[in-house]
């Protein structure tokens, strides 16, 4: 926990965690589409973030990646069943007709569910964010995210707060941005993005990028969590994370998703299996020490799986030290 978390603060947020499993299920997100509160924060007791636009969203949602329409549509309908309420997408990923169809047939309300797709900045259009509502059927999206920082971005990034005035979105992020290309976004932008999407596993820790994030008040949220197909039986297979699962009597994947929200990152596994679907949201009944919590952040090698992607140490010090942000 939080060292400057009161024990005020601490019973206030548990007595609201266990109003909310209480009123919602064992598994569900006591998640409100009603903004709050302006400062960011990660809150692992109510299982929401706190953007800094002042809206929430779950810490862990269903990554839908590979996923096509018709796996989308069950996948996503077995998340929402299990309690999920975050459900990434992407353009680029052509399922977002069979992810839309599978939260119409969840019964769940859409101010209950958090919606993210992703454009492929390259000439982006209005009628680009159009085509992903059509095929969304959805009125809004709740995180609209530049997937690559490709092509002219800057006037993607344009166009994306046009949707948001116009109410076909309700926050904007990015993913894969460097912190140089966070820098000129933020410089241009009248409508900040609230979320940095990025690789982040074991071995790929991000320290340094979630520091600078926090500096700017971005929330950081990991892709390939379990270090994506075909990485995955690395870390599941690796000998601490094991021990550490039979230590705490659950599964590795499910040590692995409890350390990514214990760090602080919003965490999104992909999966079509009903049964990892479950088995990956079932990880708020228990906690890991700072010993284990010590082992795991001692795995990390600064090593991505996709190089050539997203923020590089050596670019975000410069940017911190040009901000005053290190010590
Ligand atoms: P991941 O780390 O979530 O791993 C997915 C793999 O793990 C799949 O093969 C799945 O079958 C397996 N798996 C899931 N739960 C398991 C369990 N409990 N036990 C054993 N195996 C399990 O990788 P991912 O899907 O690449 O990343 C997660 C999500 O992040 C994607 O689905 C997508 O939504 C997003 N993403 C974004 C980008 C980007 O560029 N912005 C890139 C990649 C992924």
């Amino acid at each position: 926990m939080n060292k400057l978390f009161t024990r005020r603060q601490f019973l206030r947020g548990s007595l609201a965690a266990m109003a909310g499993i209480a009123l919602s299920g064992m598994f569900r997100f006591p998640y409100q589409a009603e903004a709050q509160s302006a400062q960011p924060a990660f809150d692992l007791d109510r299982r929401v973030f706190h953007l800094s636009n002042g809206m929430q969203m779950p810490i862990l949602g269903l990554g839908t990646y590979t996923l096509m329409n018709r796996v989308a549509e069950s996948s996503v309908l077995s998340a929402l069943e299990n309690g999920y309420r975050l459900i990434d997408t992407a353009a680029g990923y052509g399922n977002e007709r069979g992810v839309g169809q599978g939260v119409q047939k969840s019964g769940v309300g859409r101010d209950e569910i958090f919606l993210t797709t992703k454009l492929w900045p390259t000439n982006v259009a209005m009628s680009d964010i159009d085509h992903r509502l059509e095929l969304l059927e959805m009125d809004y999206i709740d995180l609209l995210l530049l997937h690559q920082p490709d092509g002219d971005y800057v006037s993607a990034y344009r166009t994306m707060e046009e949707a948001v005035r116009q109410g076909k979105v309700r926050a904007l992020g990015l993913s894969n941005f460097t912190a140089t290309q966070i820098e000129e976004i933020l410089e241009m932008a009248e409508i900040p993005p609230v979320l940095l999407q990025v690789e982040t596993h074991l071995r790929h820790q991000q320290k340094l990028t979630a520091q600078y994030l926090k500096g700017r008040e971005i929330a950081l949220e990991g892709w390939s969590p379990l270090g994506g197909r075909p990485n995955t039986p690395i870390f599941l297979t690796d000998e601490t994370v094991q021990e550490i699962a039979g230590a705490c009597g659950k599964t590795p994947a499910q040590v692995i998703i409890r350390w990514h929200l214990q760090s602080g990152r919003i965490c999104i596994p992909g999966s079509s299996s009903a049964d990892h679907i479950r088995e990956n949201i079932d990880v708020f009944d228990f906690s890991l020490s700072e010993e284990e919590m010590e082992r795991l952040n001692g795995m990390d090698r600064k090593e991505p799986f996709f190089p050539e992607m997203g923020p590089r140490d050596e670019d975000t010090l410069a940017v911190m030290q040009s901000l005053s942000m290190t010590d």
